[in-house]
């Protein structure tokens, strides 16, 4: 990673250096976003589901852009939508432009839709210069059914399906009104015993490159528009519990055996270990045993949650917490359990494909390109385990996602726009390069 440059200030300041289309298909891209707002099934909100009628609205609607852009349109069998367009000769393997049309509660206009309708964007121009039809491999722009997770609690499973992960006891899964995904596959039109058949083979795809919004603050604070994802972070979750001593108030502290504090001194632990390795933690959830104001704690539960740019790291980040509660608990007289509820290793994006990506990015905006991690997981992560992937950051005002203030800049959007589509053809360069 870089720092920015005295040159970069005053690039901002001067004339965009964008391709002139990508204006144009920038406000295409934000009008698009702002109607596909309108399908919901959240009251003064935005929220869409998998396999809802909302999402088959969606469906419908983007399918009707893909084919006025000339790509070719199916739904695939695990309920993602799929606009194709063929390169030089037919059947050529795809290079995939993916991200999610599904939205948490009371969502934004651009998680995940903003890549979606970016990929589409980027189809057409290629398709309408005369591109598309030189390319040494065909595109898919791929939009993910689910990726939040929303609906029936596990997440990704668009992508999951699409990268030949995906597990049938899903199908049993209930949403909150009782409804099985299996049932809801039917209801969406699907045979939800076919969803294993959205697999691509690894000779399908030559790999899979994602437009997202950044979710959080760094290209703000470098005033930059764009920057390549270097991984998608590692990421583990844990329950712990601190076991102590239920005792009177009137109890001396040397005497006492009390959860709550030895858990608040483990907590600012994290919380400084975690700051001065540069990794992601929380603790969200706390709960104590037996709750009284003058009975001292024998119990404290929490959660925690870390995330880092590789494996390495978060391991070694948690064998320094973990010391550092071993000598809480032997200093106050505690002790503690802790239960992995979850865990996902770094997804590094393919050095050959972020490379294109940058060189993207370069191009467009004619600064230099840097890598950021990515500390919200994305559909990368299932796909990377079948393909190479990448991704591109947009900017996002305050860093702010997952939220009905979620924001975009139009020039930003036409930097990225213009960013992604020379991302490609650097792909089909390099791949002809090759050959
Ligand atoms: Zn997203």
């Amino acid at each position: 990673m870089s720092e920015a440059t005295s040159q970069d200030a005053v690039a901002s300041d001067a004339q965009p250096v964008f391709a002139p289309w990508a204006l144009d298909a920038a406000q295409e891209i934000m009008d698009r976003c702002d109607k596909l707002a309108e399908f919901s099934d959240m009251e003064g909100g935005i929220e869409r589901t998998y396999l809802s009628p909302e999402m088959d609205q969606v469906y419908t609607l983007v399918g009707e852009w893909m084919r006025s852009a000339g790509l070719t349109v199916h739904r695939d069998p695990a309920g993602n939508l799929i606009g194709h367009v063929e390169g030089r000769t037919p059947g050529l393997p795809a290079l995939i432009l993916g991200s999610h049309l599904d939205t948490v509660p009371d969502a934004g206009k651009y998680d995940g839709i903003l890549g979606v309708i970016t990929g589409l964007a980027v189809a057409k121009q290629l398709i309408a210069s005369g591109e598309a039809a030189k390319l040494p491999f065909s595109l898919d722009v791929v939009a993910f059914g689910d990726e939040e997770g929303v609906r029936y609690g596990a997440t990704l499973l668009g992508s999951y399906a699409l990268a030949g992960k995906w597990k049938d006891e899903w199908l049993q899964l209930r949403d909150k009104n009782g409804m099985s995904m299996s049932e809801a596959f039917t209801s969406f039109g699907l045979d939800p015993s076919k969803v294993r058949d959205a697999a691509y083979t690894r000779e399908q795809a030559v790999g899979y490159l994602e437009f997202h919004i950044e979710q959080g603050p760094i290209l703000e604070q470098r005033d930059r528009a764009l920057s390549s994802v270097s991984s998608i972070a590692a990421a583990s979750r844990y329950v712990v519990s601190v076991d102590g001593e239920s005792r009177h108030i009137a109890t001396p502290y040397d005497l006492r055996k009390d959860a709550l504090t030895s858990a608040a001194e483990m907590i600012e632990a994290i919380d400084r270990i975690s700051q001065a390795a540069g990794t992601r933690a929380n603790v969200g959830g706390l709960s104590t045993l037996p709750g009284g104001v003058n009975v001292i704690a024998s119990n404290a539960t929490f959660t925690l949650d870390l995330r880092a740019g590789t494996n390495e790291l978060r391991d070694e980040v948690y064998g320094r917490i973990w010391q550092a509660f071993d000598e809480v608990a032997a200093k106050r007289g505690v002790s503690y359990s802790k239960r992995c509820i979850h865990t996902a290793d770094a997804m590094i994006c393919d050095e050959f494909l972020r490379g294109c990506i940058e060189q993207g990015i370069v191009e467009a905006e004619q600064k230099e390109a840097f890598g950021l991690i990515s500390y919200p997981g994305h559909d990368g992560m299932a796909v990377g385990e079948l393909l190479p992937i990448a991704m591109l950051y947009v900017r996002c005002k305050g860093g702010i996602s997952h939220n009905p203030g979620e924001s975009v800049r139009l020039d930003d959007v036409a930097y990225g726009a213009d960013a992604f589509s020379r991302a490609v053809l650097a792909v089909a360069r390099a791949q002809e390069a090759k050959e």
